[in-house]
C-alpha cells in the first residue's frame, strides 16, 4: 500500500511515518511540527489508530497548507 501526501490536491508518495511530501513538509512552520510529533505515536500507521489530538493537529496543518498555498484561500 502506498501513503500519499495529505496535503489538498497532492498525491506525491511518501513514507508512512511522514504526513506530507518533502515540499509540503517544508510549508509547515517549526512549531506546527513539533505539535504533530507531539502527538505521534510509533505503530500509529501501521495500526491505524491515531489519536483524536493527532488527527485534530493533522487537519490543522492541512489547513495551513492549503492556505499558504492559496488552495482555498476564498473559504477563510
Ligand atoms: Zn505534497
Amino acid at each position: 500500500m502506498t501513503h500519499t501526501c495529505h496535503a489538498t490536491g497532492c498525491n506525491k508518495a511518501c513514507p508512512p511515518k511522514h504526513l506530507m511530501c518533502g515540499p509540503h513538509w517544508r510549508m509547515v512552520p517549526q512549531a506546527q511540527k513539533n505539535e504533530i510529533w507531539r502527538y505521534y505515536r510509533p505503530g500509529q500507521e501501521v495500526d491505524k489508530n491515531p489519536s483524536h489530538d493527532y488527527l485534530r493537529v493533522m487537519k490543522a496543518t492541512i489547513d495551513l497548507v492549503a492556505r499558504v498555498e492559496g488552495v482555498q484561500g476564498s473559504l477563510l
